[in-house]
């Protein structure tokens, strides 16, 4: 089943791309949205909760501007001036001092690369801010590690088409007993997943009429998973 729902995910990547998701090259950054690096990545995902993203990439492309698009810059700028710089966003200074010490911390383990691995995801998901889902992107996106994300939306998506009750962690474990172990396959399934849980599969009245995984979902129209 997993391959034939990503199947139906590679014929739609103009539905992911209107979903933000650019469909690239394994190891590009570009698919978070058309960022350029590990470090605006980083970045936005502190700054993109309860904010659309379209607020965040201007955000991200005034640090662009001023040469703040960097980690070990924001972990050197004072707080105040953080806080001026991303204003725009909601709840800018909880994301601000969240973003600093996030950035103090990776410049303090040797930058983005060496602290972003799957060795170091406990101690990612001590620092404030990052829960799973963040942590595992991160990993990801902006840095190629082979895991793939726990979220709710992946929860929800294929609880429904497998009709099959699972936790967060249960989906997760599923996707990766099942994907072959390809950057490429997870980055395009996790684009796909999200999109769909964003545009179709809501928790309450799922749009399964329009939804691209009709044909294969063994749980259209029901909300109790
Ligand atoms: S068909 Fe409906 S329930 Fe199934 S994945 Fe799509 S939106 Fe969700």
């Amino acid at each position: 089943m997993i391959y034939e729902i990503l199947k139906i995910i590679d014929e739609n990547r103009e539905f992911l791309k209107k979903m933000g998701w650019i469909v690239s090259d394994p190891y590009s950054f570009e698919w978070w949205g058309g960022l350029k690096s590990a470090d605006e990545i980083a970045i936005s995902a502190f700054l993109v909760q309860m904010t659309k993203w379209e607020t965040v990439t201007k955000v991200i492309e005034n640090l662009r501007r001023k040469g703040l698009n960097y980690i070990d810059k924001i972990a050197e700028l004072p707080l105040p001036v953080l806080e001026d710089q991303i204003r725009s966003v909601n709840f800018y200074k909880t994301k601000a001092r969240r973003l600093k010490n996030f950035s103090e911390i990776v410049s303090k383990n040797g930058g983005l690369k060496n602290f972003l691995t799957v060795e170091n995801r406990d101690k990612i998901l001590e620092i404030e801010g990052i829960g799973e889902e963040t942590a595992d992107s991160l990993l990801l996106f902006a840095n190629n590690q082979l895991v793939f994300p726990q979220s709710e939306y992946l929860r929800r998506v294929l609880s429904r088409v497998l009709n099959k009750k699972m936790n967060k962690k249960e989906a997760k474990i599923y996707v990766e007993d099942n994907l072959k172990k390809d950057l490429f396959l997870y980055k395009l399934f996790h684009a796909g997943i999200v999109s769909i849980g964003k545009a179709f599969c809501y928790l309450n009245k799922p749009k399964c009429d329009k939804c691209i995984l009709k044909p294969l979902c063994r749980n259209k129209y029901n909300e109790t998973l």
